[in-house]
């Protein structure tokens, strides 16, 4: 189809017109040049295909359909290959459904564990986040339908969601919130993209122009079209010159006749408008040329593969000789999220799953006993369930408590306002280990809680919200059929307020300052070297793994060399099972303030037991640099770093240092006030004052041994030089002892800058 051609036979109107949705979930047709209607439908983790009676908070049903693994589970997998399996199968499910593009992966970062959303979103680690997203993206279009990467940018809280300001200053936008969005356009080639409901310091996401065009097309090099998040349009017209192509879902008309307006008026260059209708047909053409509505869509296999993905994710947080369970001892399953899971969040990713396996289901035929413990529906537990839990618990070998957060607690819409449990639950589970030593806590939650009890019991798996067959996952991890291998995506701190958020998350108003900056999860707690419940990328298996023998393709390289990282991974347990070996890097001194650790590599890596294998990564410039204001783009500094390999964050196992030889000069400018610590860490500008610099430090510094005076006492020599260190060259004219005139000064900065 050539569309340029088919955009210049439409209507201002038509153009307009298309420039937003036909209704809640379909593109306009435009039946005069026959261009197709095509549907949009929610995910990511499954499909939400409204037909009738359509809303976008997930009140009204969706066709039935499978509830995968949600992406705090996914992410928690570390595994590339199974999470691009997901996406490809509901890429297939959307060729059965007629659906264009699913709206997904959701890649926020976690700021804080209490966005109410962080259940859709991946991690706290922009790496982790952007390799998981391009795998997702590529499983979906490799059946040749379309995703919505979302909620582009600096989408972290619920709370205010349509109005408030993410105040962020760019290094952490482009070190923190933007890499997992950068890397899926790079890698995967999202067709669409999302942006979000706020501002970005100040400027709605919707009608800005540096993060939709300067950054998202001219700098990383998306080619599809951005859509609006659902009512995320404030002003139309300033949001077509910006770049954003699709108004979701529609204004009835109003914004359309805006466009004409604009553009009638000389406001808005049409040019802008056809371009916004390129990019949309491409797209539309782009599936409607490649649709495959046949494609079968076997639901109970993909309930099985649901099962598989949530088997690989679920978190093994404590297991002190408990676990895995013996298939004949007698086991209390106690909770009512053991017959009746939380496996989804709330809002615009409801699924209406076709089936669902609890726990209790997947038990069938074991020595397995069930009592209720509390009622989630009204969030208590009753004097009854609690003395029949522990009846139920003092009669069984071990006893198995099912808790985590209902539905109310944490959804889209609104943040969580704590971190805790349901007190009922917490009351439970006291209960139940008061009375058998022997207790296992299952947790059904999108984000950490606390563990007030964590000393109290013997086991925990963390098995987030993991679809609609989690119970076969977790009698199938519980009981030993499968080594359980997520690792965390994301810290579990001690307590909420340990979070470096914690003081401004929220904000005040409309503006949420992001003023803890890059250090966002285990890059402040490293940093701070505060202990935390779970550090990022922690998770056990039934076996342990060995680390060892690191080796680098090189000491020494520049910025535009590739370094090869090399460890050896060994089972060093009694069974088969799988690890993830996270690298990490870190820059040993640095100009500019740094995390101690951030991943750049991670490989899930399955052995039998006894088995050893060579891991192999490949770094580049990125995983050395930071973002660089002053030159406005990524920057390694020469000088050592550490690559680290480690099975979590906190838990490292073996290191080495590389030098990294920077190729870019930035040239620096000086001025009066360049004070003389600068000029002196610049070979090149300390050479030209050396002579100055000598008479200066005659004044300066007494290098005088004799018998301390007052003076030298107040005045150490140290201080002084401290003192000079920060002087700036202006500085000189008052405590430099006449050796220089003001024009003698000029002639040195121009000397420096030439
Ligand atoms: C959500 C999006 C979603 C859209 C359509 C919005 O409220 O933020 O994630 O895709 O609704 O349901």
């Amino acid at each position: 189809m050539d569309i340029k051609a088919l955009v210049s036979k439409m209507t201002l109107e038509e153009k307009a017109g298309l420039c937003s949705g036909l209704d809640f979930w379909h593109r306009k047709p435009v039946e005069r040049l026959a261009i197709p209607s095509v549907m949009v439908s929610d995910g990511p983790h499954g499909l939400r295909k409204q037909d009738e009676k359509v809303d976008h908070l997930g009140i009204n049903d969706s066709i039935k359909a499978v509830c995968m693994p949600a992406a705090c589970a996914t992410a928690a997998s570390f595994d590339r290959s199974l999470i691009r399996k997901m996406g490809e199968s509901i890429g297939s499910s959307c060729q059965h459904e007629k659906l264009s593009v699913v709206l997904g992966p959701a890649v926020n970062i976690k700021r804080s564990p209490i966005c109410g959303r962080n259940f859709e979103y991946l991690s706290e680690d922009p790496y982790l986040a952007g390799e998981m997203a391009a795998a997702y993206i590529n499983g979906v279009q490799s059946k040749n339908v379309g995703t919505s990467i979302k909620h582009f940018a600096a989408n972290n809280q619920e709370h205010r969601r349509m109005s408030s300001s993410s105040n962020v200053d760019e290094r952490t936008l482009r070190e923190i919130y933007f890499p997992a969005f950068e890397t899926a356009v790079k890698k995967s080639h999202p067709w669409t993209v999302m942006c979000s409901y706020n501002r970005i310091n100040g400027v709605y996401a919707s009608e800005n122009k540096w993060l939709l065009t300067d950054v998202l097309r001219d700098e990383w090099g998306f080619d599809g079209y951005v859509m609006s998040d659902w009512g995320a349009v404030s002003d139309r017209v300033k949001g077509v010159a910006a770049g954003l192509d699709l108004e979701m879902p529609s204004s009835g008309g109003i914004n359309d006749k805006k466009i004409v307006e604009a553009v009638r008026s000389g406001k808005l260059d049409e040019k802008k408008v056809d371009l916004c209708c390129e990019r949309i047909l491409n797209i539309v053409y782009r599936y409607i040329e490649n649709a495959a509505p046949e494609t079968p869509w076997d639901k109970e296999a993909d309930h099985m593969l649901s099962a598989d993905i949530a088997s690989e994710c679920m978190v093994l947080l404590k297991n002190n000789d408990i676990l895995p369970l013996s298939k004949t001892d007698s086991i209390a399953f106690i909770g009512e999220f053991a017959k009746k899971p939380r496996y989804q969040g709330g809002g615009s990713s409801h699924i209406n799953s076709f089936k669902v396996t609890s726990a209790l289901d997947a038990a069938e035929g074991l020595n397995v006993t069930y009592a209720r413990g509390y009622d989630v529906a009204n969030d208590v537990a009753s004097d009854e369930m609690i003395a029949e839990a522990v009846k139920a618990a003092k009669q069984a070998k071990v006893a198995v408590v099912f808790a985590g957060l209902p539905d109310s607690y944490e959804s889209e819409g609104y943040d969580r306002s704590h971190m805790e449990l349901p007190k009922c639950q917490n009351m439970l589970i006291e209960a139940v280990a008061a009375s058998n030593p022997n207790t296992v806590v299952v947790l059904h939650n999108g984000s950490p809680v606390e563990m007030p009890w964590i000393d109290d019991v013997k086991g925990v798996l963390e098995a987030y919200l993991g679809g609609q067959a989690v119970g076969l996952a977790v009698v199938r991890i519980l009981f030993g059929d499968v080594n359980p291998s997520g690792h965390l995506a994301e810290t579990f701190p001690k307590k909420l307020s340990d979070n470096p958020s914690y003081l401004f998350y929220g904000g005040e108003g409309d503006n949420v300052d992001y003023r803890e900056g890059i250090f966002v999860g285990y890059r402040y707690y490293d940093k701070k070297e505060e202990d935390v419940l779970f550090p990022f990328g922690y998770g056990l298996s039934y076996t342990t793994f060995k680390f060892s023998n690191i080796r680098l393709s090189s000491n020494e390289i520049s910025d535009t060399d590739e370094l090869k990282v090399t460890v050896k991974v060994e089972n060093t347990g009694k069974v088969a099972g799988k690890t993830v070996v996270q690298l990490y890097v870190g820059d040993v001194s640095s100009s500019v303030i740094r995390p101690i650790r951030e991943l750049k590599g991670f490989e899930k890596i399955a052995l039998e037991p006894g088995e050893s294998k060579d891991v192999t990564f490949t770094l580049s410039k990125r995983a050395f640099a930071y973002w660089n204001q002053d030159i406005s783009d990524w920057y390694v500094e020469t000088g050592d770093f550490k690559i680290e390999i480690g099975q979590s964050s906190k838990d490292i196992e073996c290191s080495a240092l590389v030098k990294v030889n920077s190729t870019v000069k930035i040239k620096k400018h000086y001025t009066a006030d360049s004070i003389f610590m600068d000029i002196l860490s610049d070979p090149n500008a300390a050479a030209k004052i050396e002579p100055m610099l000598l008479q200066l430090k005659r004044v300066f510094v007494h290098d005088d041994d004799t018998a301390s005076s007052d003076k030298d006492e107040a005045v150490s020599k140290d201080m002084s030089l401290a003192m000079l260190n920060y002087m700036p060259l202006r500085g000189v004219l008052q405590f430099g002892g006449g050796i220089l005139s003001s024009e003698a000064i000029d002639q040195i900065v121009d000397l420096l800058n030439s």
